[in-house]
């Protein structure tokens, strides 16, 4: 089903939870304000299903935190057995090198890990704990699993990880096979405002020296446009969503909150859907015409 504006649904990224065992001081909590239902998960594994009815393919299992359930395993079993195309899950990686081969067993496709630093200072500057050891331990037993691509997320700050650093985390994906993703900060809730006020960098320098040095660049039409540059056989991609209208006309994405609210755009929160309420009461009716209503509901935020 495609929207007012033409975009058709192909992916759902749905927070499991809104627990974390680290502690990012720019967190957008994926734009969630605080609830207190969490979905089980059979409950998860029929709201993928009805999305799959929708012509979703693609589910992305985010939080919190999604490894800090001790059902994550079976969750991913569950939606592995629904007619989709494409499970990962968005981690920060610290607790993955314990669970990634029950998770790979289970039918994960892939797995994006959050690294802004191969500096334990400033590792610890950032998330509040010391974990980057057991972070790098988790790409590499996610790249053993088979996991392929690994896609490592690095968030640009501004005067924290905007210099070489970059480099040096490119050359780490290069060394590891795994494709890294530059983001740029985001202001999504009013409490980001002054760190998003402090810590935000344009991305167009950064992409500029990245764009010189490749020797290929592709967009992901489907993926909001976002452009994959080929540098020395490795990928870099760069998704800057602020303030970009490309990014919105081609966003195919819908998400669900963990206290089961359908969640047309990351940048609100005045048109949620809740569609766990159904699912709960089984009136399947209503459960479709919440995805309808949400679907309705989506428009560009920046036009
Ligand atoms: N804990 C998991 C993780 O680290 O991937 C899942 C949740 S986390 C909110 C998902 C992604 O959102 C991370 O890659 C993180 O870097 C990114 N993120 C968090 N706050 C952000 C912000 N203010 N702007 C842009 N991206 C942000």
């Amino acid at each position: 089903m495609k929207d007012d504006y033409g975009r058709p649904l192909t992916s759902l990224r749905i927070s499991i939870t809104q627990k974390c065992d680290l502690n990012c001081f720019y967190c957008h909590r994926e734009g969630c304000e605080r609830e207190n239902r969490e979905m089980n998960v059979s409950e998860i594994s029929k709201l993928v299903e009805v999305a799959a009815d929708f012509g979703t393919k693609k589910i992305k299992i985010t939080g919190g935190e999604p490894l800090i359930r001790d059902d994550i395993v079976d969750i991913v079993d569950e939606i592995s057995q629904l007619p989709v195309e494409d499970i990962s899950i968005t981690t920060n990686g610290v607790t993955l090198s314990e669970k990634v081969d029950a998770l790979a067993e289970a039918g994960l496709d892939r797995v994006n890990i959050s690294l802004d630093t191969l500096n334990p200072e400033t590792y610890e500057s950032i998330t509040g704990k010391d974990s980057l050891e057991k972070v790098l331990k988790g790409i590499d037993f996610a790249i053993e699993a088979g996991l392929h691509p690994v896609k490592l997320n690095t968030l640009i700050l501004d005067g924290i990880n905007d210099g070489e650093e970059i480099d040096g985390l490119i050359n780490y994906s290069l060394d590891k096979g795994a494709i890294l993703q530059l983001i740029e900060l985001e202001k999504v809730l009013p409490e980001n405002e002054k760190i998003y006020k402090k810590y935000h960098k344009d991305l167009d320098s950064i992409e500029e020296k990245i764009r010189k040095k490749a020797s290929d660049v592709e967009t992901r039409w489907l993926m909001q446009a976002r452009r994959k540059y080929l540098v020395d056989g490795g990928e870099v991609e760069v998704v800057n969503p602020m303030h970009n209208s490309e990014f919105c006309k081609y966003c195919t994405r819908l998400r669900m909150t963990a206290g089961g609210y359908l969640k047309p755009c990351l940048m609100r929160n005045d048109n949620l859907v809740d569609v766990l309420t159904p699912v709960r009461n089984k009136d399947e009716e209503k459960i479709r015409e919440a995805y309808e209503t949400a679907i309705k509901l989506r428009e560009p935020y920046f036009h």
